[in-house]
């Protein structure tokens, strides 16, 4: 479903928002095809505002025949690692979208950018700065005063060339010198007052290793990335417009002047109670206050993954935030709704408990083990039905017992008739308590007339539990999970506060069916919510589960 959808409108909510407009546009003139690309640098793992971009970039490419390049902005040696190359390969895949023969590298580029700077030099449009980060900060001016003039600006050509190379030959330390386009100190534009294209670097490369000690800056690099790969439509996210004259600067001084790839911003993703920015999420990391960059509450592609959401169900919320000029927060609730409209006629539905309290049907022989059939899925018949034994011991969730039952409770409380899921009515008769007042076993009677199937009539009742029998069961790890972070925002460092019940482990009992389970398989624990086998921490011995999501709700679809 989700699948016909994005090739239906590019994954983009509504086909009529302002990217498509400009598309169709550009598609009525000289433009044959459209090609777009989704830039990562690979410097972090993939967040599901990435998640928006990518839909949006192959979403394009596919609904107008066009193509998508991956590429890995990777101008910038000093935060970049191959790890993060692999995982976002992995990531943009899983989410089924496929770049074909089209993954290239910002990097391979580095002697194209070194070709453009000397043809600048050349033109008188590039000059060799020597001003400190901290002199360039005061000779910039500001919002409402035009910049300074840099006293380097009006070196000759030959004496740029020179420095230039000499800068490229690694005769200069780090800081030293700049290469600054020489466009106008009093354009109103910040961006455009004599921007540094390129900068010294001593470091290592990733892909390059040490053949560069100068790096393009990306204002410089990724304009031109953009018109090497011959693409038409350059989109980004909204702090990038007022780069956007430097941008078309940059691709027209290169010499691009055919169908010049166009720049288009759109709004960011943010989400309630998580943080979204790959610099947040390395902190996290780092400071250990989750379990990695896949830990299940991490708004990573591989944290949503871990945890158990499907590409299908990010694709659609991708699909209905569509996109926009105007920044918002998207409500957390929504993802939420996607992936239990996702799952809920994929998955089979087990009986897990995971507070448990023991139930004793003093009625039923000692040591009898009945087989009772369930619907694996009452929403999808075709997901078959399996056995469960039911036996004179059960465990039922504490909170379906109460001593003293409110008014509308309808689960089991002293003298209280409920049916026990597929299998028998059961009437409680009396229960104990230990020393410290807990509830520690629940006594019933049950009725063999009221057999599950069997087409009993006598009377009904208003409460069905689930249950797993006390002595034939799996034991398993449950991790139950919340949002991550607070939703009152931010503390007074403006740092967003980690919710500190994100996280309860619960062990707990389930029907022995799910001894079958498969890492990675998903399932809905009845009445509680949808759980994945953890992929990583399950072992022989123990099935660890994570909640994906619980089937309780209060988000509303907007209308
Ligand atoms: P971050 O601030 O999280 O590091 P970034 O923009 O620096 O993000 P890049 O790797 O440079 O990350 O981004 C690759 C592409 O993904 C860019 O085109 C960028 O605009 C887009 N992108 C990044 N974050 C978001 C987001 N929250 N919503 C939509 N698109 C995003
Ligand atoms: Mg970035």
């Amino acid at each position: 479903m989700a699948e016909e959808k994005i090739m239906e409108n590019g994954g983009l909510g509504a086909t009529g928002n302002f990217i498509h407009s400009y598309i169709q546009e550009d598609l009525k003139g000289e433009l044959k095809k459209i090609h777009t690309r989704f830039p990562p640098e690979p410097n972090g793992y993939l967040h599901i505002g990435h998640a928006k971009s990518i839909c949006l970039n192959f979403g394009l490419a596919n609904l107008y025949g066009g193509k998508c390049n991956l590429r890995f902005d990777d101008t910038n040696p000093t935060k970049e690692d191959v790890e993060y190359v692999d995982s976002i390969r992995e990531d943009v895949k899983w989410l089924g979208f496929d770049w074909e023969d089209r993954l290239y590298y910002a990097s391979s580029y580095f002697g194209r950018y070194y070709e453009v700077a000397v043809k600048l030099i050349k033109e008188g449009k590039a000059f060799v700065c020597d001003l400190s980060a901290e002199e360039m900060r005061q000779y910039r001016g500001t919002l409402s005063a035009p910049g300074k003039e840099s006293p380097y600006r009006n070196r000759s050509v030959e004496e740029n060339l020179e420095l230039f190379e000499r800068m490229k030959n690694g005769e200069f330390p780090d800081g030293s010198r700049t290469l600054r386009a020489k466009i106008d100190m009093s354009s109103p534009n910040i961006n455009m007052r004599d921007p540094v294209i390129y900068r010294i670097a001593h470091a290592t490369h990733h892909e390059t290793g040490d053949a560069w000690c100068i790096y393009p800056m990306y204002d410089f690099a990724h304009p031109l990335e953009d018109a090497i790969e011959g693409i038409t439509h350059s989109i980004c996210t909204m702090e990038f417009e007022d780069h956007r004259p430097l941008y078309d600067w940059v691709v027209k001084e290169a010499g691009y002047t055919e169908n010049p790839p166009r720049q288009i911003e759109f709004a960011r993703l943010g989400m309630t109670n998580t943080v979204m920015s790959k610099r947040k999420l390395r902190a996290l990391v780092e400071d250990g206050l989750v379990d990695g960059w896949d830990d299940p509450r991490m708004p990573t592609i591989s944290g949503l993954r871990r945890r158990g959401y499907t590409p299908e169900a990010i694709r659609d919320f991708c699909e209905r935030i569509g996109v926009a000029k105007a920044n918002s927060i998207v409500d957390s609730g929504l993802l939420d709704y996607c992936i239990r409209d996702d799952l809920k006629t994929k998955t089979k539905v087990v009986m897990a408990v995971l507070d448990p309290v023991k139930l004793v049907i003093t009625n039923y022989p000692e040591g009898q083990v009945e087989m009772v059939e369930l619907e694996n899925n009452p929403e999808a018949p075709q997901l078959g039905s399996r056995m469960a034994p039911f036996t004179r011991e059960l465990y039922i969730e504490r909170e379906d017992f109460m001593e003293e039952p409110v008014k509308k409770f309808f689960r089991l409380a002293p003298g209280k008739e409920v049916r026990l899921k597929g299998a028998y009515f059961v009437t409680c008769t009396d229960f104990v308590k230990d020393e410290a007042g807990n509830v520690v076993e629940i006594r019933c009677t049950y009725d063999p007339e009221t057999k599950s199937g069997s087409g009993f009539e006598g009377r009904k009742v208003k409460g069905t539990l689930h249950w797993v029998s006390a002595t034939e069961n799996i034991q398993a790890t449950a991790r139950l999970y919340d949002y991550m972070m607070l939703d009152n925002p931010e503390d007074p460092n403006g740092d967003m506060i980690m919710n500190p019940n994100s996280l309860e482990v619960r062990e707990c009992f389930i029907e022995p069916v799910i001894s079958e389970a498969q890492k990675g398989e998903r399932f809905q624990f009845m009445r509680n919510g949808y759980y994945i086998v953890d992929t990583k921490d399950t072992s022989e011995e123990k099935l660890v589960f994570n909640r994906i999501v619980s089937l309780k709700s209060s988000f509303k679809l907007p209308k």
